[in-house]
């Protein structure tokens, strides 16, 4: 095991001796005992060796031949080789998809359709065990995460939409919901199933079908997810998984006969599919970045509130768009909380993925960590303060230590780039105002979350931050019923809910 030192041994001392030891010392001390490992077990999963694309209900490979290898952040070693799609296998795929939307899918009764979602959702169920192991192999996320928020939310997402696909005529009174028809969709690698879940749900219960191409480093559960359709008796077509490169992507964006865009990703790429698509009549909803600020009240309740920041911006590593990546504090309590947020800090967990213990898992790609060490370099440098809690990393694999800066100032690059990491900047304010000034002085608008005990405070914070979602007194609550999406640069468009349906109809009059 490598260890690192804390950043702050003087401050390890000086807390150790008045520390209780039932629980740890805090200020930065690794706890004195260990948890005994709880590995769940990796053979639920069959990995094949070769991967292929899925077009048309079947496996087919990739014209051309080529494959790439997916491999477990964790240990650095290949899980499988997958089927490398091509621009000619991208007009298989969508020229599959109008197929179904014509003949079969696109035919269907709501009634049927809400059938076979809700079969799919039950089958995500009885399988959950299968998809949880293979998508934290896969991605890196720690096995409690995939197996109590992934799997379980891609499940009810199906289950949810199912309800909805009999009851369009209900849903926007007034008007008569028509799908789109061909749906593609792109998804990235912090919450694989679940992103494809946000996406194939509500497509497929407005009536459209659909082409998804998975991101390049976790492209298994996708592929899972085609053996439920298949086990579902979908009819062959509506939902095609083809992974492949990023450009790939761009072909699937430019197709001319998708009619209707969605992505979810970096705002660096979303730019691009914005391009992509302009001039076109296609429909388009981008979910991108975000630096969510997690405000905190002088009246929070504190204990409380330390566990939502550390849910807010350590949850999935720090990989996820809405994470509670800036904290801002109000003055008179920062020291207090700094200093519990520091214990807290010195209890997580972080290791094998596949371990029921694990806190942080591995970080997804060598390049995101390569991203996320620059990052944090560059904070070190324009002077604010590292701390991280000391504690062992696996020899192999991409980790990185839940870390935390404070001193930050707002023109820091770590106080204003999205990280997508666990890494967290503390940044302080005196008044109300002052934290909503420093909250929406950012590109993005995804989420925020507030921490007082005074509910008329939250509902005059709410009306004044410029985020798509802002938690009260919680962070990183998600729900099938409940639309998500962001302002500015973190896109446009929701997901989830009815608003996530909305993006999937053209409505007319009746
Ligand atoms: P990307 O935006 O590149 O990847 C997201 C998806 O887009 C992947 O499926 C990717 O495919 C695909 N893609 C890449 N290039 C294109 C293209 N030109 N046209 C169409 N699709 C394309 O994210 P990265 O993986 O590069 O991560 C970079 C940064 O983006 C992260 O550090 C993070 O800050 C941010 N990010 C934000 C996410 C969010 O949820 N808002 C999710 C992921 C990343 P492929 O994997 O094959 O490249």
């Amino acid at each position: 095991m490598r260890h690192m030192a804390s950043s702050d041994d003087s401050a390890v001392a000086r807390s150790a001796a008045a520390a209780p030891n039932s629980w740890g010392f805090g200020d930065g001390q690794a706890i004195p005992w260990d948890y005994a490992p709880a590995p769940e077990a990796r053979d639920i999963v069959s990995l094949k060796e070769r991967y292929g694309l899925f077009i048309g209900g079947r496996e087919v490979q990739a014209t051309g031949g080529e494959t790439f290898v997916s491999i477990d952040p964790s240990t650095e070693l290949p899980l499988a080789s997958v089927a490398k799609a091509t621009a000619a296998d991208i007009d298989k795929a969508v020229r599959a998809a109008r197929r179904a939307y014509r003949r079969s899918w696109g035919q269907l009764s709501g009634k049927e359709r809400a059938k076979y979602l809700f079969r799919i959702s039950r089958i995500l169920q009885e399988r959950s065990r299968e998809f949880a192991v293979l998508e934290s192999m896969d991605s890196g996320k720690p096995i409690k995460e995939s197996r109590d928020v992934d799997v379980p939310l891609a499940a009810s997402h199906f289950w949810y939409y199912a309800g909805w696909a009999d009851k369009l005529d209900y849903a926007f009174p007034g008007r008569v919901a028509r799908p789109l028809g061909v749906a593609a969709q792109i998804i990235p690698w912090n919450f694989p199933l679940l992103m494809l879940a946000w996406k194939i749900a509500p497509a497929l219960a407005a009536g459209n079908t659909v082409v998804l191409k998975p991101a390049s480093t976790t492209p298994l559960s996708a592929l899972l997810f085609a053996e439920v359709c298949t086990q579902a008796d979908l009819p062959p077509g509506t939902v095609n998984i083809v992974p492949g490169p990023g450009e790939v992507g761009m072909s699937l964006v430019t197709h001319a006969d998708v009619d209707k865009v969605a992505f979810t990703g970096s705002t660096e790429i979303g730019r691009k599919i914005y391009r992509g698509v302009a001039g076109t009549d296609k429909a388009l909803t981008l979910e991108l970045g975000g630096k969510a600020a997690n405000i905190v009240f002088d009246d929070a309740p504190l204990d409380q509130a330390i566990e939502g920041i550390v849910n807010g911006i350590y949850f999935n590593q720090g990989e996820v768009c809405c994470a509670g990546s800036r904290l801002l504090v109000q003055e008179s309590i920062a020291e207090t909380l700094i200093d519990k947020l520091k214990d807290r800090l010195a209890t997580i967990r972080v290791g094998d993925p596949l371990d029921k213990n694990t806190d942080v898992g591995a970080i997804n790609s060598k390049a995101q960590l390569e991203k996320i060490t620059e990052l944090v370099a560059s904070g070190v440098a324009e002077g604010a303060e590292l701390y991280q809690p000391a504690c062992d990393l696996p020899e192999r694999g991409y980790f990185f230590r839940p870390t935390l800066f404070t001193n930050v100032a707002m023109s820091h690059r770590i106080a204003a780039e999205e990280i997508f990491g666990p890494v967290l900047s503390v940044l302080t304010f005196r008044t109300p105002d002052e934290a909503v000034e420093k909250a929406n002085n950012t590109p993005y608008g995804l989420s925020a979350g507030i921490w007082t005990d005074k509910g008329s405070r939250i509902l005059d914070m709410v009306s004044k931050m410029k985020a798509g979602v802002v938690w009260a007194n919680t962070f990183n609550r998600f729900d099938p019923t409940s639309p998500f999406g962001g302002y500015k640069e973190s896109g446009f468009g929701r997901e989830g809910g009815m608003h996530g349906l909305h993006a999937y109809v053209r409505l007319e009059d009746r």
